[in-house]
């Protein structure tokens, strides 16, 4: 059971063929980027596959399955590849399972869902909540990890108090064996005739039930008296079946880390969503008062009780997230209200009252509301990632990160483990479950340095010896086991014990092809460890997979933010081998904006596009620089529009474009069906010509820039006239300073040495104003994010002087100490939708838009799902790659149309190019600035 399966070299180079003969080329994969891609998850470990498969159905995986077992190639199978514990990573196949992610069946009366293994949590839930559904377990990865991989790690999170973990919550799990067949795993009644029907059509089966009825008494003494284990295979919940005449099959699946059969269908059960929630944060001056507390706490009947140790606040920094000096650990409790009637800030009451005799470093801290409670949360959630801030060579590293003691012990744990990283001189994060007696330790250190590693060799023994020992606890409450915890099953559970896993594992995979080296492995956890990774800045957490446009479209790690970050940064990165990944990113910046530990994925892409910047793009963007023919090339589009934008000119257009075209990139083309804009015959500046500045004024009364940026000028978009409008309506009379394009469009093409010449432009025009206004998404970040253009020195002091002064229209309006009366316009009620484009959320601009649409007479605002989505549009992205610009689409259509809006506002003219392109002609599209000017204008007529 120790050794890997050997693939012989010749036989490797022949997986990916042989694959594809059967399933077809577009369903697996073996090119380097792929390679590359997916020889990490979120663990400490790296390991190059040999081809991954993309599942699309059961037949998929099980010739998959039937190929690797015939061949000898182990199969490892993977949905978000989020574990900590390198469970996702193999030498042989991939069977990755996230195109398989729909849900098939929801029974509301019964409370349960059929789900493939490759949703998304957050998105299940998402879809649940509509009918007021939960599934519960909560991994704090949920924004990313999916079903398949909790069922295979049996997750649980911090709401496990209340919902428990996968395991008590599965009800029937769609598993294909090693041979190729297919079993439903439930729970069958040992005198059901449909259980002797199983046992006669899988022998295995038989195999198990005999082995467990006969140590059972074994197994049951041996059972771990802690309230979470995921370690070893749970043969504790089969024992536990048979006493009660059931065979409980899902127990051993789930849990079993795609060892023993891979699911391609569960059923799942699901719970009411609470009615009302209230979390609260306590802060406490001494930790053994902790200790103290959380019994009674866990009187409260609360659903979640978590900590963070005085350590880990100040790692990710007690004073950006309001936690005071003196706290020696902060708790995070939950209450639910199941009805309507329960009165939490009663039960807040009783919770001070719990309080009370314990020294506090300050008043408990209550959000009722849920941004506010997402707040709380938010540092909670990312808080490994985030630990990848504090220094560039220590990194959190996952050795010891899961162990379980009963809940009453966990402040002992805690200071048993201060202390002995106090000893080792080793920075160290503690934090978890504490109403479960589950801690997440994360010691910071840099295991290319020989005495960090020996640290690290002597704190996992002496560790998980301390808690088998002297805590009576789990070493493995929820991660599972993987590569790091395998060697020690044996000696949490002894030999007899874990011959009985061994017994099972040969059962079921006699070959040892399903994921060898996981769970039952006597390799020792330094094997396979990815050293180079671990000096990166990445944590490999996969939370920007979970926003990017791309993964969300070919759900395909090879086209995927974490995974560009391991391409481009690959010691054996090429241009020429990965042009077809490097150029597929839309530069929409979600990535960055969501990363805990800093990484901006889309700037190392940039960079890299950068060495190789296309010719064609260039030659264009150097024409615009020189303005004035630009400008009437433009204009003279914008007069015959009519005449070029019919049908079957736009057909004849595409075809004669479409070798140059090509240059721009190989799925480049002008879409006949694409509603183009109107281009302006008459230009912004030529119909504002007034505010436009002589080079001899004085800044005055115009001492407010409108930056309008390319698309409000050149099209008849209405945008433009809007924000001067509104700036007007406040009074200023903004000036147009002359202005080049911010550089957006011109760096996702590589020209940056363009970029800095148009910023240097823009800098020297808009020294003289004290704020720039922008109607733009990405003129505002662009401008913003100019200071990294430059290296230190004055043009970098002018880049950051212009970066304070330059504020979104919707921040201008939302920050005005007074607004112009306003009234509903035309056209009564409308119920009103805001898509949030990726690059004013980027630069932080979230609320204003929101407030402001909310705040207009005749608006019936309505937040969408997935309002924060990239809409696929990203400036030319919908030229540059029409067709995933479409199927990126595809979900902002779904979301808009459940939001049932008559209007979707954006802050955005880019974004709005995309959102007229696809969406029902009944649904207005408008900028947010357009909307308030209507509501102005109508305000003083009124
Ligand atoms: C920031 C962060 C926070 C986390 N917080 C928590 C937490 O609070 N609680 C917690 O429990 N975990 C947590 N995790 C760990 C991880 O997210 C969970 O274990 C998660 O459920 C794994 O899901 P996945 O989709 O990423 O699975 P993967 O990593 O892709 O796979 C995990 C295992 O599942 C197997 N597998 C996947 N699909 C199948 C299938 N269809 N059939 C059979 N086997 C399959 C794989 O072979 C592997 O063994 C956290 C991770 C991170 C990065
Ligand atoms: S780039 Fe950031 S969000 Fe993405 S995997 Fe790395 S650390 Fe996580
Ligand atoms: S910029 Fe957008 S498309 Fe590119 S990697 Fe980041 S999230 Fe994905």
């Amino acid at each position: 059971m120790t050794a890997p399966t050997l693939i012989l070299p010749e036989r490797s180079r022949a997986v990916a063929a042989d694959l594809r003969a059967k399933l077809g080329s577009d369903r697996v994969k073996d090119d380097r980027p792929t390679l590359t891609a997916y020889a990490v998850d979120a663990s400490i470990y790296r390991m190059e596959p040999k081809a991954v498969v993309l599942a699309e159905s059961e037949e998929d995986i099980a010739t998959t399955i039937r190929y690797a077992a015939a061949n000898g190639i182990p199969l490892t199978p993977r949905a978000a590849g989020t574990n900590l514990t390198g469970s996702a990573i193999g030498s042989g196949i991939i069977l990755d399972v996230s195109r398989l992610n729909r849900i098939l069946e929801v029974n509301h009366e019964e409370r349960w869902a059929r789900v493939q293994p490759g949703i998304v949590l957050a998105e299940l839930n998402k879809q649940l909540a509509r009918d007021g559904l939960l599934f519960g377990p909560d991994p704090s990865s949920g924004e990313m990890c999916k079903l398949g991989g909790m069922l295979a790690n049996n997750s649980s999170g911090p709401h496990t108090l209340r919902y428990g973990a996968v395991k008590d919550n599965v009800l029937s799990l769609r598993t294909c064996l090693v041979s190729g067949t297919w079993l439903d795993a439930q729970s069958y009644g040992v005198n059901d005739p449909a259980f002797e029907r199983v046992l006669t059509a899988i022998p295995v089966l038989r195999e198990i039930f005999v082995l467990v009825q006969a140590h059972a008494d074994m197994i049951r003494a041996k059972k771990p008296t802690v309230s979470k284990n995921s370690c070893g295979y749970n043969l504790f919940g089969l024992a536990d079946g048979l006493a009660g005449g059931l065979f409980d099959l899902p127990k051993l699946f789930v849990g079993s880390e795609g060892t023993l059969g891979v699911v391609s269908e569960a059923t799942v059960k699901l719970v009411d969503k609470p009615k009302a929630t209230l979390t609260a944060l306590i802060h406490f001056r001494h930790l053994q008062e902790v200790g103290e507390a959380v019994p009674r706490l866990l009187e409260l009947e609360p659903s979640a009780l978590e900590i963070m140790d005085a350590n880990t606040l100040d790692l990710i920094g007690r004073a950006t997230h309001g936690v005071p000096a003196d706290a020696a650990a902060t708790l995070l409790i939950e209450l639910d209200a199941d009805s309507i009637d329960v009165d939490l800030r009663e039960r807040a009451e009783r919770m001070a009252a719990v309080c009370r005799p314990f020294k506090l470093a300050s008043e408990l801290t209550l959000a009722f509301d849920v941004d506010r409670r997402e707040q709380l949360w938010k540092a909670r959630k990312a808080l490994y990632p985030t630990l990848y801030r504090y220094d560039p060579r220590k990194k959190p590293i996952n050795f010891v990160d899961d162990v379980v003691v009963r809940a009453e012990r966990i402040s002992e744990l805690i200071h048993y483990l201060e202390t002995f990283f106090k000893g080792q001189r080793v920075p160290v994060a503690i934090f978890g479950h504490i109403g479960n007696g589950n801690a997440h330790i994360v010691p910071l250190l840099d295991v290319n340095d020989h005495s960090d590693f020996n640290k690290m060799v002597q704190g996992y023994h002496e560790i998980h010896s301390a808690v088998l020992d002297r805590f009576g606890g789990s070493i493995c409450g929820e991660h599972g086991d993987g590569r790091i915890r395998a060697e020690y099953v044996r000696k949490m559970f002894g030999e007899d014990l874990y011959g009985l896993f061994v017994q099972v594992k040969q059962a079921f995979d006699p070959g040892n092809i399903l994921n060898p080296g996981i769970k039952i492995s006597d390799r020792p956890f330094t094997d396979h460890i990815d050293y180079t990774r671990l000096s990166k800045s990445c944590a490999t957490c996969a939370k920007c997979n979970a926003v990017c446009p791309v993964y969300d479209v070919f759900q395909s790690e090879d086209m995927s933010s974490r995974g560009w970050f391991e391409i481009v940064t690959a010691n054996d990165y090429s241009y020429l081998n990965s042009k077809r990944v490097v150029e597929a990113c839309l530069n929409c910046k979600s990535c960055r904006t969501v990363c805990p530990a800093g990484v901006d994925v889309s700037d190392l892409i940039l960079k890299k596009r950068a060495e190789h910047p296309n010719r064609l793009a260039g030659w264009i963007f150097r024409f615009q620089a020189r303005g004035a023919r630009f400008d009437a090339l433009l204009r003279w589009l914008g007069n015959t529009q009519s005449l070029w934008d019919r049908p079957f000119v736009r057909r004849l257009i595409e075809w004669v474009t479409k070798p140059i075209m090509r240059r721009l990139a190989p799925t480049a083309r002008l879409p006949h069906e694409l509603a183009l804009p109107r281009f302006a015959a008459t230009q912004l500046r030529e119909r504002h010509a007034d505010l436009i500045p002589a080079e001899s004024d004085a800044p005055s009364s115009k001492d407010i820039a409108y930056f309008h940026g390319c698309a409000a000028n050149y099209l008849d978009d209405g945008v433009g006239d809007a924000v001067i409008g509104v700036l007007r309506k406040h009074g200023v009379e903004p000036a147009l300073p002359p202005q080049r394009c911010s550089g957006t469009p011109i760096q996702t093409y590589g020209h940056m040495e363009l970029v800095r010449e148009g910023a240097r432009f823009n800098l020297n025009s808009l020294a003289r104003y004290n704020t720039v206004v922008t109607g733009c998404a990405s003129c505002t970040l662009m401008l913003k994010d100019y200071p990294a253009l430059f290296a230190d020195g004055e043009e970098r002091r002018q880049a950051e002087d212009l970066a304070k002064k330059v504020v979104h229209i919707t921040e201008f309006v939302a920050r005005a100490p007074q607004n112009p009366p306003m009234a509903q316009s035309a056209g009564g009620t409308k119920r009103v939708t805001y898509h949030s484009s990726c690059h004013l959320r980027a630069a932080g601009v979230t609320k204003e838009p929101r407030k402001l649409l909310a705040s207009l007479p005749g608006v019936n605002f309505t937040e969408m799902t997935d309002a924060d989505r990239c809409a696929g549009g990203a400036g030319t992205f919908i030229v540059k790659d029409y067709d995933t610009s479409q199927r990126i689409f595809a979900r902002k259509t779904r979301a808009i149309e459940q939001a049932g809006a008559d209007v979707v506002a954006t802050s955005c003219p880019a974004c709005m190019i995309r959102l007229k392109n696809g969406l029902p002609e009944r649904v207005e599209v408008k900028h947010v600035a357009q909307m308030l000017h209507e509501a102005y204008e109508a305000g003083e007529k009124s």
